[in-house]
């Protein structure tokens, strides 16, 4: 009973920093990179640390703090031993196993591909000193961070372990270092731990891959219609429409696809579920995965539509736009003829401007929230405002403003060169569909049944059916 005490009193007693001036010894084994690094800062901590090493010659590289011994007797210097070691080196503490036995070992290592060993590192080291306890911790974190002590953007360090009084005191550990310590359960996590490192930008895989084919679609298609095809018919030179012409009208529409697929998946589940009658089956994995890579397409989308922008912004200073104008003007000169102001013209041009500000306007406020340090400041539903509402205000606008681009050259039998639409009008598919689609959702017949499934109602409850009968049996 007072040995239960005692151990739950420990654990309770690790949830608190260890406040006390006087810290325990560590270890670490190996003087490489990393284990200098940590030997560093544990030091600044105010932890003695003593190195296990092959080599016990002192070095100027080591902290002038630290001891330098032998693995053995390192090891019995200290309750927590970090081994700061390659994997494909741990054989060598198979003959410490004695001296290893009931010592917490740190596993901080990592591997070179994802999945590389059927075991993580910690557990094969776990299988190797059978006796110690293993704690998973600080693989996360760089040697670098640690002693340019720039962690502002890793100080999570996510620890894993079998035995829980073990965990916690390499969580006070990780805690002294003014580090967050997060705790992932059991040795199991290990290998999840070991690969996290190893990702490349998984959530923006799909949103890269995407606008770099669409990116090479619609050049190749601009570049068919506004320069193969006026030097094959006209015999003119639009090479220079590669540098800003094609880039300018490749952006804007990159920009509006994709910002109509962040809203499509929202729609298509909203389908899924009104004809299944019941949000309690899982989507499609396609549509799972769309769905979680969503702010991350919204991103790609601001960065085509900021590049738009820019792109927009030298138009006046172009030397092509300013031979066009200067021929206007010295024809209308020639010709002692000014041409009258055609009032539907100027407001085409000045609506599309005014949408196209207000479009990005929204757009640039939606990238905003999607930060974390924005996004961690609002609440749940003032966060599904802006990304919904004003999400699809924004998808609007940017289709009204492109819709207004085109004007009544939609019709116009001279923008189809070789039958091919104008590229704007091939980039308003997605967003038109979209748009008639959620419209057609907010009526009342299709929102009041998927509010109501949303809330957990179900057209075929075969659950509470079930429970109906078992409910029915017993009263009978
Ligand atoms: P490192 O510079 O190659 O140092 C490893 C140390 O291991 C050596 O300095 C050596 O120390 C010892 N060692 C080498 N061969 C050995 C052998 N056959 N037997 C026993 N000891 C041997 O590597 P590191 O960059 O410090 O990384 C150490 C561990 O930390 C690795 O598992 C790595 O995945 C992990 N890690 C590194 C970083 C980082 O930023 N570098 C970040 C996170 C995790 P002695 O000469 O003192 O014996």
């Amino acid at each position: 009973m007072s040995a239960q005490m005692n151990k739950n009193s420990s654990n309770i007693m690790a949830l608190a920093p260890n406040t006390s001036n006087k810290r325990e010894t560590v270890c670490i084994f190996g003087t490489g990179d990393f284990g200098r690094a940590l030997g560093y800062k544990m030091i600044q901590s105010g932890y003695p640390v003593v190195f296990g090493s092959r080599s016990t010659q002192a070095s100027s590289l080591i902290p002038k703090d630290a001891e330098v011994l032998s693995h053995a007797e390192a090891a019995q210097k200290a309750a927590i031993i970090i081994i700061a070691i390659q994997r494909q080196h741990y054989n060598f503490l198979t003959p410490l196993a004695e001296v290893l036995h009931g010592k917490v070992l740190v596993d901080v290592s990592n591997n070179l591909k994802i999945n590389q060993y059927p075991e993580s590192n910690a557990e094969y080291l776990a299988q190797l000193v059978p006796g110690a306890k293993v704690v998973k911790a600080f693989n996360t974190v760089s040697a670098w961070a640690l002693q340019s002590g720039t962690l502002d953007a890793s100080r999570q360090v996510f620890v894993c372990g079998d035995d829980m009084e073990a965990k916690q005191m390499v969580m006070d550990i990780v805690r002294a270092l003014g580090l967050t310590p997060l705790d992932q359960g059991s040795l199991l996590a290990a290998q999840e731990i070991e690969n996290y490192p190893l990702k490349l930008f998984p959530m923006w895989k799909f949103p890269i891959l995407l606008s770099l084919g669409l990116s090479a679609f619609f050049f190749f298609y601009c570049l068919a219609r506004d320069v193969i095809y006026p030097y094959v018919y006209e015999n003119k030179d639009f090479s220079f429409f590669i540098a800003i012409s094609i880039p300018n009208r490749i952006c804007p529409i990159l920009a509006l696809i994709l910002l109509a697929l962040v809203y499509l998946p929202g729609v298509l589940a909203a389908i899924i579920q009104l004809y299944r009658g019941t949000k309690y089956r899982r989507f499609p994995d396609w549509l799972d995965k769309w769905m979680l890579c969503r702010k991350q397409l919204g991103l790609v989308a601001l960065a085509f539509a900021s590049l738009h922008v820019l792109y927009t912004l030298v138009i006046p200073i172009r030397s092509f736009v300013r031979w066009r104008l200067s021929g206007r003007i010295i024809s209308q000169a020639l010709n002692n003829k000014t041409e009258p102001l055609n009032t539907t013209n100027a407001w085409l041009s000045d609506s599309y401007l005014a949408l196209g500000i207000l479009g990005f306007f929204l757009f640039a406020l939606l990238g905003i929230t999607s930060l974390p340090s924005v996004s961690n400041n609002v609440n749940w539903r003032e966060f599904r405002f802006v990304q919904s509402k004003l999400g699809y205000l924004t998808l609007i606008l940017c289709t009204a403003h492109t819709l207004v681009y085109g004007g009544n050259r939609f019709l116009s039998p001279s923008s189809y060169r070789w039958y091919l639409p104008n590229a704007y009008m091939l980039c308003l598919i997605v967003p038109c569909i979209v748009l008639v689609v959620k419209f057609v959702l907010i009526f009342p017949c299709l929102d009041k049944p998927l509010t109501r499934i949303r809330q957990g109602w179900e057209r075929n409850p075969q659950y509470s059916e079930q429970s109906n009968y078992i409910i029915n049996k017993t009263a009978v």
